[in-house]
């Protein structure tokens, strides 16, 4: 993965200032107030930073845990997995392979289908309804600073 195009004060720009403090910053939102958790429509779940596809409404599941839980990504190219120490020894935080912001963190979970929990910022988020678009008419946003 090429190294990010855009500069922080860019991206400062381009997000609100809640969504630069964890895209950016690697901040948490607090637990039960992401927008996105107890989303139940059909569609996919793209990077707020820069579009990039990471998660479809079928792999989404009530874990109680308060943050966006899927229990798979669209597809491994989507993210990047970085040990995180200061989550104990399974937690893995979650990077947009794109343009490197971070989503939140993976964890064990026995109660998800697939035995991961893919915990994530609603915040690091952006819902597309399914009746609204579809994959290919979703456009990424250029990764380049404005003029
Ligand atoms: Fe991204």
């Amino acid at each position: 993965m090429d190294e990010p195009i855009l500069s922080e004060d860019e991206w400062k720009k381009r997000l609100a200032p809640e969504r630069f403090r964890v895209l950016r910053e690697k901040g948490t939102e607090m637990p039960f107030s992401g927008e996105l958790l107890s989303t139940e429509k059909e569609g996919v779940y793209s990077c707020a930073g820069c579009g990039n596809i990471i998660f479809s409404s079928e792999a989404k599941y009530d874990s109680g845990s308060g943050w966006p839980s899927f229990f798979d990504i669209i597809g491994e190219d989507r993210v990047e997995k970085h040990r995180d120490g200061s989550y104990g020894k399974d937690g893995m935080e979650i990077t947009c392979a794109r343009c490197r912001g971070h989503l939140g963190h993976l964890f064990d979970d026995a109660t998800s289908p697939t035995g991961l929990r893919y915990c994530i910022n609603s915040l690091s988020l952006e819902f597309h309804n399914k009746s609204d678009t579809n994959d290919n008419a979703i456009v990424s946003e250029p990764l380049t600073p404005t003029p």
